[in-house]
């Protein structure tokens, strides 16, 4: 109730309000501000996935402006040596307004990365855009890229029947819950069927000895994770875990120093508000979790 108020107000508090809450779970605006949480990250054995803010796009033009961000996001890795790759939402460089136009953008992007031995992520978008991002992974594998990996969600009924089809490509996969708002109809919709969900998908991308990264702030599921992970005897190199920026660093601290990996997602970029609403609209939880960080009652 509380979450719903604050988001219809949204509209009417000023920007720099929003951006008080806000800015702890975004790097900033500039590349620079992911370079430097990268750096601040490295200090304590943590990596990074750098994120460029913005989604869906309405125009080609607008399209390449991303791709040449992520190009320059690229150049700012491999100069720096960063311990990061990429992550790029695909309709933020096309796919919605035209596959091969997507397509195109998106293999100049893995092409350059793999000159320079950057891996690119293929972030999962709402479900409109599920069988078109797998497509395009399909796609660019078969054209000999090797450094690109996608991202698989457990609230999606269809998830386990994506990944048994893939599982030939052995491909590396971020598992998360998912973010958007899907019916109930292709998605699973209770916290506890999502959380069974994640944990048989988990069983099936390690049994068949997939790199996985584990994203979720959700201790069952960490533990579980953990567990595991123990049990298949695998070393810190074979699998990860993931978290987003500001999100339970206690807890990311705490299996660093343990010696997992840890991957951060670091977003930056000007459209800081539109992903910050959009985050909230999607999962009005969030909104909880910025009125208790900001009151200081998140427990990490
Ligand atoms: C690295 C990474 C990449 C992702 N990529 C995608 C993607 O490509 N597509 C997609 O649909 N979704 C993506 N997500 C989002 C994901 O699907 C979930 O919406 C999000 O991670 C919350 O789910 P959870 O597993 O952490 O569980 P939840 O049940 O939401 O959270 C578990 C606990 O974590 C803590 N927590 C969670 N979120 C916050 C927060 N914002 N602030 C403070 N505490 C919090 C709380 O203690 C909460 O009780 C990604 C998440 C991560 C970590």
């Amino acid at each position: 109730m509380l979450n719903q108020i604050i988001i219809k107000t949204m509209p009417f508090i000023p920007k720099s309000i929003i951006y008080l809450f806000a800015k702890k779970y975004i790097a900033g605006p500039e590349l620079k501000d992911a370079v430097a949480v990268t750096q601040e990250l490295m200090k304590i054995n943590g990596s990074s996935t750098i994120d460029v803010l913005g989604e869906f796009v309405t125009s080609k033009d607008r399209a390449n402006l991303e791709k040449n961000m992520s190009i320059e996001v690229l150049n700012a890795v491999q100069a720096n040596a960063l311990d990061t790759y990429l992550s790029v939402k695909p309709t933020s460089l096309g796919l919605g307004l035209d596959f091969d136009f997507g397509l195109s953008n998106i293999r100049e992007i893995i092409s350059i990365a793999k000159s320079k031995g950057i891996f690119v992520r293929l972030d999962m978008e709402n479900s409109p855009y599920t069988t078109a991002t797998l497509d395009l992974y399909k796609k660019l594998r078969d054209e000999g890229f090797d450094n690109v990996g996608f991202v698989i969600q457990a609230y999606m009924k269809r998830s386990i029947d994506d990944v048994t089809a893939l599982l030939p490509y052995k491909p590396s996969i971020r598992l998360c819950k998912g973010i958007y708002n899907e019916s109930e109809t292709i998605a699973y919709k209770g916290y506890e069927e999502i959380r069974t969900n994640f944990k048989k998908l988990l069983d099936l991308m390690l049994d068949n000895g997939l790199y996985v990264g584990i994203a979720t702030h959700d201790e069952a599921l960490i533990q579980y994770g953990l567990k595991k992970v123990s049990e298949k005897k695998l070393k810190h190199e074979e699998y990860e875990f993931q978290m987003l920026l500001g999100v339970r660093e206690n807890r990311r601290d705490e299996l660093l120093r343990q010696g997992h990996r840890v991957r951060i997602y670091v977003p930056f970029g000007h459209d800081w508000y539109g992903y910050s609403s959009r985050r909230l609209k999607e999962n009005p939880q969030m909104v909880g979790h910025i009125v208790k960080s900001i009151f200081g009652l998140n427990k990490n």
